[in-house]
């Protein structure tokens, strides 16, 4: 066991209602192994309550400095860090003059893993430390970022991009080498491969990954929805309702759905553990399928603000009632740092004249990048799933060391701070990868 004396910020649990961050000016944090072995808080409180009941146990202290539950990356593309502040004229010029190009690199299995040797590092770098995350269609890229996350014990969940069609042609799922197997269903094979080689291994875990319904045939998709329900532990991802032009191509390919999202929902693959990016352009019938079936939003609001795409609506969600966390959606997003998404969640909130505008707290913007993003992959505890995202007993113990004087500006303003809103708005206002002093992971021992 150890345990470290510091400022500490976590969340109530879900149970006891609405958002609230926990504060502890002088705390201490317990670390130790569970019955597997595996690296959870053993306690969190005030150092004068816990210290006298963990004699023997080596205490760092860590003067001024602010111990976090570590973040939640809901939606990011690895192979797209080299695209990020790429200019373009929105969503589909933008993939197809840099993102499609770049994607193509990784049928390269060496390309893949220098790749995701620095994206690993650079999520860690800023604290980020559960995932999920898009490979592209190569079955080398998704190995090469398992193998990564794997050895630095980082829980990161990806899966081989289902693309069948409406994409350059080596960007697409291939058919099998003799031919006995068309695109879609060599595609689905190397999924549930995959599947058998990683998923649950270790913090490791697979999502199915359709890129969007318009590159991807009925036959994939339904293929995609049928392995969902063999595999009901395995994740969901891809993306919905980002773009006006992608929603009237989407609409144009599959007009026998009633709407955009609903598609996904015909061929089986709205759930729990099913993450959908963006879901801007959403009725309140949208809004009622995500809450019915338990799929989640990963709102990605810096790379939604880049390229225009619109504003998500906080008070549509939360009126219907539907799961929502942060995700950097990198490279179209344009930052790792949870500081620059939760700064940017706040910006489209804010914007009142599509929709209503709100401003959300400082502890809501927070939890929706730590517990709030976990409860929406289903990694908060529940239904003996483990726990990321917060810092109470039993959590995994993955966590950041914030320095609040890591800059001139921070140092002034957090000093000002008069209560915990002040202090955690200043953070995410002037904060990024300099405000995280260490990232620690959880190791099984
Ligand atoms: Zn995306």
């Amino acid at each position: 066991m150890k345990a470290y004396r510091a400022s500490l910020l976590w969340f109530a649990p879900h149970s006891e209602g609405p958002v609230r961050a926990l504060f502890e000016e002088d705390g201490l944090l317990v670390v130790g192994p569970n019955a597997a072995g595996v690296q959870v808080v053993q306690a969190i409180g005030a150092w004068r309550d816990l210290a006298g009941q963990y004699p023997g146990v080596a205490v760092e202290h860590l003067r001024g400095r602010i111990i976090a539950p570590g973040f939640v990356d809901l939606h990011v593309h690895y192979p797209q860090t080299n695209v990020i502040g790429s200019p373009a004229d929105g969503l589909l010029p933008w993939l197809e003059n840099y993102t499609f190009p770049e994607e193509k690199r990784f049928a390269d299995p060496e390309y893949s893993a220098q790749a995701a040797t620095f994206f690993v590092a650079e999520l860690l770098r800023n604290g980020v430390t559960t995932t999920l995350t898009f490979a592209t269609s190569h079955p080398e890229s998704v190995d090469a970022l398992f193998t990564q996350a794997q050895a630095q014990s980082m829980r990161l969940i990806t899966g081989l991009c289902l693309m069948d069609r409406h994409a350059p042609p080596d960007l697409l799922n291939q058919a099998s080498a003799p031919g006995r197997l068309d695109a879609a269903e060599q595609s689905l094979l190397e999924s549930e491969a995959l599947i058998q080689r990683w998923h649950g291994q270790g913090r490791l875990g697979y999502a199915i990954t359709p890129r969007f319904a318009p590159t991807c045939t009925e036959a994939q998709l339904r293929g995609a929805g049928e392995m969902a329900a063999r595999y009901p532990d395995v994740w969901i991802q891809s993306h919905v309702a980002e773009n006006k032009d992608e929603i009237a191509w989407a609409r144009a390919l599959f007009p026998q759905s009633r709407s955009y999202l609903a598609t996904y929902d015909d061929f089986g693959l709205m759930r729990k553990r099913a993450i959908y990016a963006h879901c801007i352009h959403f009725d309140d019938d949208d809004r009622a399928l995500m809450r019915d079936t338990g799929a989640a939003a990963a709102i990605s609001p810096t790379s939604n603000l880049f390229l225009g795409s619109g504003f998500f609506d906080y008070a549509g969600a939360d009126r219907v009632g539907f799961q929502y966390g942060l995700a950097s959606d990198v490279g179209g997003g344009t930052s790792f740092s949870p500081f620059h998404t939760m700064l940017g969640a706040y910006y489209v909130a804010r914007e009142g004249q599509t929709k209503q505008g709100l401003s959300l707290s400082p502890q809501h913007l927070w939890w929706q990048h730590t517990a709030g993003a976990a409860r929406a992959l289903g990694l908060d505890g529940s239904s003996g799933a483990p726990a990321v995202g917060n810092l109470l007993p039993g959590c995994e113990a993955d966590f950041v060391v914030l320095n609040p004087k890591a800059t001139p500006l921070l140092a002034r303003k957090t000093a000002l701070a008069a209560n915990l809103d002040e202090l955690l708005f200043s953070m995410i206002v002037l904060g990024d990868d300099r405000l995280i002093e260490r990232t620690v992971i959880s190791q099984a021992i």
